[in-house]
């Protein structure tokens, strides 16, 4: 892993000048920090700023990443919602060097979330999902090229050899090489499935609630065993299949020791962004749109201005919920807006996704802030809050989903298109 962070701390002696001069900031590049066990810092799970320690360094808390999640590459496209063609991969790995985006590894940036390691102002992460051939002998090489950290998520049913392993399923052995060349593999379940719904797709089964918990047991702790012990290694981060989950996933995740649980509603990760739900940017094949808004969202929001405090959405009592899929097309948006601290009432703004600012409410007895949603919305939505708390501006963003057949009468359970 060292060599490629060879030009980081010269970046990172340009990006800090306003970290205080007294502390010692440890650059990325020193001798690796072990990584702690989740029992032995249990407030990171929550997004929580972790106690003072003899381990924590002053970190850049305004820094700002993007997760990137790509799947295959292919030079004909044919299933453009999880390919892309090497040559436009290439670009756009071409456009992070040329933005000044540091693409960095996955422990890095946990670190960074624990306050033991400083990373640029400005950074992405690069992952791959399911196992797909076309990483090893395509994708890979390119990262190569650049010196770029990759993370991999794997469903160990996927790879070759394992239930749903076929002919362009990566190899264990692949993965034991990636492995050796610094490659951060992680767990993305056993089978792929939607974790919410008691179906085991191999045994063709529907479950009882008992199978169930014992089958996301399987799918989240028996994973990470799994990969841990083939490829002797430590797992701990995990990304949701499809991105579907709820608030148990969540528990199970984070009681199995996982640090980071990751989903598919693409949005900035800062420093306060809660570890039990961080977004990554999907990218397909005919949406190109996708990766140059994600660059574009963190490029503008540290390009000077007035210093902005970012808040996660679980602090908030945000609802609907980061990540959640509602039945009504027309939700009751609310906030608690304590976090912010004292907030100058009349700065309050809500931003809705289709609708833009929109009239909403704040009672500061409560300092709950809603809006009443009147039209129909669709799709994922947005919701940015902002005001000005003694001068500063402080900001608050998530994103909900709305269910595909929402409204309409006699709804059956929403699934939505299924995505990777
Ligand atoms: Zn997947």
């Amino acid at each position: 892993m060292l060599p490629k962070f060879a030009l980081l701390p010269l970046l990172l002696a340009l990006a800090l000048p306003t970290c205080k001069k007294s502390h010692q900031v440890k650059t990325i590049g020193e001798t690796p920090t072990p990584v702690p066990t989740a029992t032995a810092e249990p407030s990171t799970a929550s997004g929580e700023p972790a106690a003072a320690s003899p381990g924590k360094v002053a970190v850049d808390q305004t820094a700002q990443v993007i997760a990137f999640g790509y799947h295959r590459f292919v030079n004909q496209v044919r299933r453009p919602d999880t390919e892309i063609t090497p040559q436009m991969f290439e670009q756009q790995m071409q456009e992070l060097k040329n933005r000044g985006i540091s693409v960095i590894g996955m422990q890095d940036f946990l670190a960074w979330k624990r306050g033991e390691k400083n990373i640029p102002p400005r950074c992405a992460i690069i992952t791959f999902d399911d196992g797909w051939k076309s990483q090893y002998d395509v994708a890979w090489p390119i990262m190569k090229k650049f010196n770029y950290p990759l993370t991999l998520f794997i469903y160990t049913e996927g790879v070759r050899g394992g239930h749903f392993g076929g002919g362009e399923a990566i190899t264990w052995e692949q993965l034991a090489e990636m492995r050796d060349a610094g490659v951060d593999i992680e767990a993305h379940s056993e089978t792929h499935s939607d974790l919410r719904k008691p179906y085991d797709k191999i045994a063709k089964k529907k479950l009882n609630p008992a199978e169930y918990e014992q089958w996301l047991h399987n799918e989240i702790v028996r994973c990470k065993e799994t990969l841990e012990q083939r490829l002797g290694i430590r797992v701990n981060c995990f990304a949701v299949p499809y991105g579907y989950y709820n608030k148990h996933i969540e528990e199970v995740c984070m009681q199995a020791g996982y640090e980071a649980l990751f989903t598919v509603y693409g949005q900035p990760i800062t420093f306060r962004s809660n570890n039990d739900s961080l977004g990554r940017y999907l990218i397909e094949g005919n949406k190109p749109k996708v990766f140059t808004d994600a660059i574009s969202m963190i490029a503008t929001s540290t390009a000077g201005g007035a210093p902005v405090a970012e808040f996660g959405a679980t602090n908030l009592q945000a609802k609907p919920g980061d990540g959640e899929t509602v039945k009504t097309p027309s939700p009751l948006i609310t906030a608690n807006l304590a976090a912010f601290g004292q907030i100058d009432p009349g700065s309050v703004l809500m931003r809705v996704s289709g609708l833009g600012v929109v009239p909403a409410k704040f009672d500061p007895a409560t300092h709950t802030v809603s809006y009443q949603v009147t039209e129909k919305l669709r799709d994922k939505v947005t919701v940015i809050i902002e005001a000005k708390s003694q001068g500063k501006k402080a900001e608050a963003h998530w994103t909900f989903a709305i269910a595909e057949n929402a409204g309409a009468p006699a709804a059956a359970s929403a699934t939505g298109a299924p995505k990777k």
